[in-house]
């Protein structure tokens, strides 16, 4: 078990708002004995910060002295990724729908992107399952096995409904499916980073599938590619 953390193995798991990504490489992590690492929680947390202070992202002093006063960290403990943004665990915080909106905007400020590139790669060292967008494209593109998941809208907004009631969220199917519309615009339409997938990422349509299915299809991928 211990073998990809030992080898250092990194997957990354690329894909759209809302088709499982965390959940999946959660499940992936625990079958391989490796650390999760959730890319979108950092980019959540960050916009936390500037929603916290009221910094407009888009005043380039402003977002520079933010940037200075940010440390974030995130660590994977008894099977659960744990957020920090200054030292405070932020991990229910930053679930909210206000957050993840001002996440999907900053993500499209190259510095905002430059700043979470260095987190995000300490994160990965020592083996690691990585989830984000563009893991497998500009984060970490020397990851031993790449997947991108997919899956239809509807499927993708029923599975953040079920999310967020389960946290205890105030939200209906239709809010749901209008802001994963609204984050897929936006994330593939944006100059930076756009969301696509890696030449070299295995393709999975997880519509039809469970999480704990995608996972073992992962799994296995990895075993057969390093037995
Ligand atoms: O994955 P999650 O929905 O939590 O990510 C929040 C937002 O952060 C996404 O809508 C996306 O715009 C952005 N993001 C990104 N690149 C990543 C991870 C997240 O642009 N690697």
């Amino acid at each position: 078990m211990a073998k990809y953390k030992d080898m250092g193995i990194v997957v990354a798991i690329d894909g759209p708002s809302g088709v499982g990504k965390t959940t999946v490489a959660r499940l992936v992590a625990d079958k391989l004995g490796l650390k999760a690492v959730s890319t979108g929680a950092l980019y959540r947390a960050l916009a936390l910060y500037l929603l916290k202070t009221g910094v407009n992202p888009a005043n380039d002093m402003a977002l520079d002295v933010a940037l200075r006063n940010v440390e974030l960290d995130q660590q994977y403990i008894d099977g659960r990724i744990r957020t920090f943004l200054n030292g405070e665990d932020v991990t229910e915080e930053i679930e909210s729908v206000e957050v993840g909106a001002m996440a999907s905007k900053i993500a499209a400020i190259p510095k905002v992107r430059e700043f979470l590139l260095d987190v995000q790669r300490r994160l990965a060292e020592g083996g690691a399952v990585v989830e984000g967008r563009d893991i497998g494209t500009v984060v970490l593109p020397e990851a031993n096995v790449k997947v991108f998941l997919d899956a239809s809208t509807g499927e993708r907004a029923r599975r953040r409904y079920e999310q967020l009631r389960a946290e205890g969220m105030n939200i209906s199917y239709e809010q749901a499916l209008e802001d994963i519309r609204r984050r897929d615009f936006r994330d593939a339409s944006r100059d930076v980073a756009p969301l696509r997938r890696a030449p070299d990422a295995i393709y999975i349509d997880t519509t039809h599938m469970t999480a704990e299915e995608v996972a073992n299809r992962i799994t296995k991928l990895v075993k057969e590619l390093i037995p």
